[in-house]
């Protein structure tokens, strides 16, 4: 095999200094690898080395660096920043592709506030996953290096064990970092950050007059791309921050997310958010909202005249409901092996949805066993209303010229057969933490491709015991 190296570049660290503060990571006492991604770290070529991934040196060619960022936290401004993250620089692979890689977990930074610049293992370990499975089921997300163990206690309700995650994203560029410039910096900030987001996500638009007007417009199709696959899969968030949205349109900041079992539109898990500002169904329109404070930092270089830059934000703004909800039903469609479109569709798909609401069917599972024509296994399946739906899908089947076995074929690849379910990955927490790592890398091969249907999957599907009802997760701090 190819020896790997490093070969970071550190453009992020040419922005105007208000951006950044250069920080090394704080040493740890005994880091212990708990895991690492192979096949991750062939994609990047990044090499095995415990004492980079805890922080304890740092790489040739790096620039250690905490970003500065702001955000609104459950609809209140603040200044945020990396308080426990420290940004090595970016990886440049062979093919010329550029990866952030950041140490989570790393200590503290000017950006720490009251917090001790630590993360414990069990978070680590549930970014690890959720993040790998999301990546595995087809949904832009950062994703997950390595997690190391410090060797060193951190407080929290009780003394938990320090870990550090390696996270590696197409860029850590938040709508925060752009709140942060438009309060904090100057208008020719705000531009070199916009400068910076294009030559690096949209450089195809680099030259044209009107880029700006385009990167809040590609910011919006992506976001509403991924909004829409989250939907599709029932993964909630939980903390849709703007300092959580990442202007890559990759998922991002794993703490109280969790996938829903029982389909329902009201569902929470976060124990912070009391008033379900970041329930499944809200998820959408709170998109929406963040991406409105988005459009407000760039004004000032839409046009000259406020009135009418406000103008031109709104109706990029606009566009953000029709393609959201364009993606969903495509989406929705391939999950009912459906291949044309017929003005019914979106009326067949809301009356199934209400249906599994009804009976408290599994979402997940109500889709898996429609592909592979389970009938059993869901009180749902024997529901007369249900059977009436169930004929009318049938009919809408037959009228596309698409054979059963293409539907199927299409549903199979759109309707994941594993989710990493709360109680699996709960399972496998509370054994890693007690250094059983089987039950989590058992758990992280059934996810490696949740569209092959393989026997060994099976036991993955089954549904949570009763108590997991009322699962509720914490932020990872
Ligand atoms: P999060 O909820 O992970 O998105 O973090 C929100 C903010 O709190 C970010 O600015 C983090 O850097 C900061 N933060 C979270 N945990 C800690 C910690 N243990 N020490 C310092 N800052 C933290
Ligand atoms: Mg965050």
């Amino acid at each position: 095999m190819e020896k790997k190296s490093w070969n970071f570049d550190n453009s992020y660290a040419k922005l105007p200094q208000i951006f950044y503060t250069k920080q090394h990571p704080t040493a740890v006492r005994a880091p212990k690898l708990i895991t690492f991604n192979d096949s991750l770290a062939d994609l990047i070529g990044a090499p095995l080395q415990l004492e980079v991934f805890a922080g304890n040196e740092v790489p040739k060619g790096a620039q250690p660096l905490a970003q500065a960022y702001a955000g609104h936290q459950f609809g209140h401004f603040t200044m945020l920043g990396d308080g426990r993250a420290i940004l090595l620089g970016e990886q440049i692979t062979d093919s010329q592709d550029r990866f952030d890689i950041q140490l989570k977990g790393s200590g503290r930074t000017p950006y720490s506030r009251g917090g001790d610049g630590r993360a414990t293992l069990g978070p680590m370990l549930r970014e690890y996953i959720i993040s790998e499975a999301m990546h595995k089921l087809g949904i832009p997300t950062t994703r997950s290096l390595a997690v190391v163990a410090t060797g060193e206690v951190v407080r929290r309700e009780k003394d938990l064990m320090g870990a550090v995650l390696t996270r590696v994203a197409k860029s850590h560029i938040r709508v925060g970092t752009f709140e942060f410039a438009a309060h904090f910096g100057s208008v020719e900030d705000v531009r070199s950050l916009a400068d910076y987001t294009i030559a690096r996500h949209f450089p195809e638009t680099a030259t044209l007059e009107n880029k700006y007007l385009l990167l809040l417009r590609q910011v919006i199709e992506r976001q509403a791309a991924l909004i829409a696959k989250w939907q599709l899969v029932g993964f909630i968030h939980g903390v849709m921050n703007t300092d959580n949205m990442a202007i890559s349109g990759q998922t991002m900041d794993y703490g109280p997310c969790a996938f829903m079992d029982v389909y329902h539109p009201d569902t929470v898990f976060s124990s912070i958010d009391i008033h379900g500002r970041y329930a499944y169904k809200n998820q959408p329109g709170i998109a929406a909202w963040n991406l409105a404070r988005f459009a407000e930092t760039l004004l000032p270089l839409f046009h000259e005249n406020i009135h009418k830059a406000v103008q031109l934000a709104q109706e990029e703004a606009e566009s953000f409901e029709s393609l959201y909800q364009n993606h969903w039903l495509a989406g929705m469609r391939a999950k009912l092996g459906l291949f044309d479109e017929r003005p019914d569709d979106k009326l067949l798909i809301l009356d199934l949805l209400e249906l599994m609401q009804q009976y408290e069917a599994d979402y997940t599972n109500t889709f898996r066993c429609l592909t592979i024509d389970k009938r059993d296994g869901l009180f749902l399946f024997s529901a007369p209303d249900y059977q009436y739906w169930y004929e009318r899908w049938r009919v809408r089947l037959k009228k596309q010229s698409q054979s059963t076995d293409e539907s199927k074929a299409l549903m199979k690849s759109h309707n994941p057969a594993v989710i990493p379910r709360n109680h699996r990955v709960e399972e496998a927490l509370s054994a890693a933490l007690e250094g059983d790592l089987s039950k989590m890398h058992q758990l992280l091969n059934a996810l490696d491709n949740p569209y092959a249907y393989a026997p060994e999957q099976e036991e993955f599907s089954q549904l949570p015991p009763p108590e997991f009802c009322h699962y509720k997760t914490f932020c990872g701090t």
